[in-house]
């Protein structure tokens, strides 16, 4: 159809007066005949079978069926009055009733004329009854688009309440199609639709609201999902290629000094494939005049902190400073110790900033920053304070992106003249697809390898009644010289509840584990800092051997020495967090334990995540079993879920759709990136369309 006729009022059609045009709108936010076009069902029913008055026998099925009305009566008075017809086929005789408009429906029903009748018939005594019967002469019904599959529209109470039932959007759309039937614009190139075996975008818009088969309706659906998908990658794509033409960024032109001594005399193994695949992106990114925007995927333990400090030495090299960002001061610590460590005694400044730095010495710190002799600021949020002025900020690194804020990452920006590359370093595996739609603006590198030698986590799911030959366990493993982490959750809405089994736990657990022989630490949120910090480096330093503990040692914490992981009430932890908890341990060269201990009730999506430990070790993998149980706004937060609310393709079942669509995408935009191919045009008027209605990807970055 042209397109200003798509745009043209549902007014336009006959049975829509003002009042119901509001309502559609209120209600169903639809506005014009395009509108309404992209209203689909969301089921549909089986209007293949003809039912025999004589062979209903369960109560309460819909059913459809022939016949004729052979008598109408009114029963009751004033209020209570309804109407009751009987209908009659060969076979039998039932009852047809109706509580509402009576009036105006027994001055319009006739009798001994076919009518095909269709609803929920319910046996009262001997005879069977149906309410408020759809129902249409069998004359009109045979000329009628009707198909063998009944579209079900998606509704709303007041819809309900205002009589605007299936049937009236049914028919609207009828009458839609009857006039406009194959006129609507095509929006995919010949090319896209030969090669991927699609139907025309005309058959598909009849088929879904009017499926002549199951076979044909699937391929409806198939075409319209990967036009969905297919727009949306195109235009993250396009946005993409236009960032990296209109933001610049400081190109680092060279691999100096700094890079090339560390390499040969400090690094401290082998990089894995997977580290050198990853910085040769990295290298080629930020030697571009286009300012990068990459996204690091690697699992706990992939060894993504030295790739950050290499791409740091590359800054370095190029004059420009680095700031390392992350969630917690105890990562931010970690951080900076580890790669003070492995920069030994190389000539490069590299300080630490967290909220608990005093006034003195952060003053100190802000003054060698915009001076510039200091190079590598590491910190948590503090980083992002207005205080803090660089002198040439070239390199903005964020470990763990999931808890900062597409808006923190552009108020990073802000303090410079061009922005700083920026590299989103991430240990919570985005599920492939989530991540293509929700980051495809954004260019993605994945650490698929862990350092050699590491062993498999051997996990296993225990119950409270093997808590002995669990602990006995865990004194073998002490006696091998091994330490144990032992995890409480956290209950957010009860503080004292979560203190109370950490402690009930804890004087168990030192029950269990005696002094002398044992030395047993605690950490958890309540204590402070300096306490905190105290506890963490006895067991770090191997002084004590179990760590009791809440959720504060999810990220980072890094004792290799470590070889069993206990998470105690595991039923209550999310996926991603028993994978980071898991992450604790299996970081030296002994093999690793994770003993998941639960309750006896379980829910189902509970033993779900707890099997799922046990399968696999793969983040990936979880990640994808955590966006099945828990959909993908849960997983990825409020911010992104514009781009979540999808008319038809679903972002998890339609794995396959998306794939075919975002290479689609890539293949047209690599050979057409402007669009400008006569063959294309269909294609850039619908994106030119979309882009003018600013589409459901408009809030992400
Ligand atoms: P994460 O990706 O979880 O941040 P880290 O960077 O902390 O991982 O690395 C985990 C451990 O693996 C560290 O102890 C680190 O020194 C070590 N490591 C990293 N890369 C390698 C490698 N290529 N070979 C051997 N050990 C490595
Ligand atoms: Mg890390």
């Amino acid at each position: 159809m042209e397109t200003n006729l798509l745009q043209k009022s549902i007014l336009y059609l006959e049975g829509v007066g003002p009042a119901r045009s509001i309502l559609f709108e209120e209600e169903l936010g639809i506005k014009t005949l395009g509108d309404l076009v992209n209203f689909f069902p969301n089921r549909y029913i089986d209007r293949t079978k003809f039912y025999k008055i004589a062979e209903l026998k369960e109560s309460g099925a819909d059913v459809q069926i022939i016949g004729q009305i052979t008598s109408i009566q009114s029963v009751g008075t004033k209020r209570k009055m309804r109407l009751v017809a009987t209908f009659t086929d060969e076979t039998g005789t039932m009852e047809l009733v109706w509580f509402r408009s009576t009036k105006w429906i027994a001055q319009n029903l006739k009798t001994g004329v076919d009518y095909v009748i269709f609803g929920r018939a319910s046996k009262f005594k001997s005879t069977f009854s149906m309410p408020h019967p759809e129902m249409e002469l069998r004359s009109h019904f045979n000329k009628s688009l009707r198909t063998a599959l009944e579209p079900v529209y998606p509704s709303t109470e007041k819809l309900g309440k205002k009589n605007v039932t299936n049937k009236v959007v049914q028919k609207l759309i009828q009458s839609l199609f009857l006039q406009f039937q194959n006129r609507f614009q095509e929006t995919l190139s010949e090319e896209i639709i030969e090669q991927h075996k699609l139907v025309s975008k005309n058959e598909a818009l009849f088929q879904i609201h009017f499926p002549q088969s199951q076979e044909k309706l699937s391929k409806a659906r198939l075409r319209l999902k990967f036009e969905e998908l297919f727009f949306i990658q195109l235009q993250l794509l396009r946005k993409n290629i236009l960032r990296k033409q209109k933001i610049k960024g400081y190109p680092f032109q060279k691999v100096g000094d700094f890079f090339n001594q560390f390499y040969k005399e400090y690094l401290p193994f082998e990089l894995t494939g997977a580290q050198k695949r990853v910085l040769k992106e990295i290298r080629k990114d930020v030697n571009s005049s286009a300012q990068m925007n990459r996204l690091l995927q690697g699992d706990v333990g992939s060894g993504k902190t030295i790739v950050a400090l290499l791409s740091a030495l590359i800054a370095l090299d190029n004059d420009y400073q680095v700031a390392l960002m992350a969630p917690t001061e105890i990562l931010a610590q970690q951080h900076f110790e580890s790669i003070n460590r492995m920069l030994g005694d190389m000539p490069v400044k590299v300080v630490l900033l967290t909220g608990s730095v005093k006034t003195t010495a952060r003053k100190e710190i802000h003054k060698s920053l915009i001076e510039g002799d200091l190079h590598i600021l590491i910190g948590t949020h503090a980083l992002l304070e207005d205080t803090v002025k660089f002198k040439n900020l070239g390199l903005v690194i964020i470990d763990e992106q999931h808890r900062f804020g597409v808006a923190q990452r552009a108020r990073m920006w802000k303090k410079n003249v061009l922005p700083p590359h920026i590299l989103v370093m991430t240990a919570t595996p985005i599920p492939r697809t989530l991540a293509m739609s929700i980051y495809g603006d954004l260019d993605i590198s994945v650490i698929d390898e862990l350092p050699p030698g590491r062993k498999k986590i051997q996990t296993a799911w225990r119950f409270d009644k093997n808590r002995a030959s669990v602990f006995q366990f865990v004194r073998e493993e002490i006696k091998k010289g091994r330490q144990v982490y032992i995890v409480y959750p956290l209950i957010e809405e009860s503080e004292v509840l979560e203190y109370k089994d950490l402690m009930d736990g804890y004087e168990s657990i030192v029950r269990s584990f005696p002094k002398p022989e044992y030395q047993v630490s605690i950490v958890h949120g309540k204590m402070k800092p300096t306490d905190k910090e105290y506890e963490m480096q006895q067991f770090a330093t191997g002084k004590t051997q179990i760590l009791v503990a809440t959720t504060v040692i999810e990220v980072g914490v890094d004792v290799p020495n470590a070889s069993v992981m206990i998470i105690e009430s595991a039923e209550k932890f999310g996926l991603s967090q028993l994978h980071q908890l898991r992450g604790r341990v299996g970081r030296g060269a002994d093999q690793s334990y994770c003993i998941l201990m639960a309750g006896q009730k379980l829910s189902n999506d509970a033993k779900v995540r707890l099997q799922t430990m046990v399968d696999t070790t793969d983040g990936f993998e979880i990640a994808e079993v955590d966006l099945k149980l828990r959909g993908p706004g849960n997983l990825m937060g409020t911010q992104q879920s514009g781009v979540l609310s999808l008319k038809i393709a679903d972002i998890v079942k339609d794995n396959a759709q998306l794939k075919m669509a975002r290479y689609a995408a890539i293949d047209l935009l690599k050979k057409d990136p402007n669009l400008n191919l006569p063959g294309n045009k269909d294609i850039k008027d619908t994106y030119r369309e979309i882009d003018r209605k600013v589409g459901v990807w408009a809030n992400i970055s």
